[in-house]
């Protein structure tokens, strides 16, 4: 799990911990290569026995300006999962306030043009879904869902939980929208017995 990738980093802590450099990235993706783990797309998950997935939350700008050159580089697949009330800045990413960061409509079409990308729901205003009475849920979800499949005239068949936070319900919904995968935050790495829609993820955080 990655959130931006960016030439310079902020100096606020809770900032700076969901940002890496394109430099770090890089290392760090050929020194897994090196111990033979293979890259591969969200689509193609467990096909390899030493295999990572990158994913991106959010949807940022930075994801098609920094990052898609270095995956496209190392030709790396990616997954980046985007907060449809963000797109084109409607509604701020709260964590950074008093900037622009997010991708807008045009820039996440250029983005799901490369073959190396694909494209996941991440929902409309990044609530706790835990939270939230079914309907509510439901709403964020499969809006969400629908539309990106709108502005990118794809299938959107993954999901990322804000905050790596469901419950029952929240299963329930993923399922009966047809995710193919859900991915949560906690830190684990993918056993063989995975459930397709509670897959673990790991932070990977730049030192300091
Ligand atoms: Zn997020």
């Amino acid at each position: 799990m990655l959130h931006r990738v960016v030439e310079c980093r902020s100096t606020t802590p809770e900032q700076r911990i969901l940002e890496v450099t394109p430099d770090w990235l890089e290392h760090r993706i050929l020194a897994y290569r090196q111990k033979g783990y293979h890259f591969v797309s969200i689509n193609d998950i467990s096909k390899t026995r030493l295999w990572i997935a990158i994913t991106l939350d959010d949807g940022y700008r930075d994801n098609l300006t920094v990052a898609l050159p270095l995956f496209r580089k190392l030709q790396v697949p990616f997954c980046v999962y985007v907060t449809t009330g963000f797109i084109g800045n409607l509604q701020s990413m709260w964590w950074y306030p008093d900037q622009s960061l997010a991708l807008d409509t045009y820039e996440l079409r250029t983005l799901a043009a490369d073959p190396l990308c694909t494209i996941g729901a991440h929902t409309i205003s990044h609530p706790h879904l835990s939270q939230l009475p079914f309907d509510a849920q439901l709403h964020e979800i499969q809006t969400s869902q629908h539309q990106l499949q709108n502005i990118l005239n794809r299938p959107i068949n993954h999901f990322s939980y804000p905050h790596g936070d469901y419950n029952d319900q929240t299963l329930n919904i993923c399922r009966q929208v047809g995710f193919h995968t859900a991915v949560t935050t906690n830190g684990r790495t993918v056993r063989n017995n995975y459930q397709p829609l509670q897959l673990d993820r790991i932070n990977i955080v730049q030192p300091n």
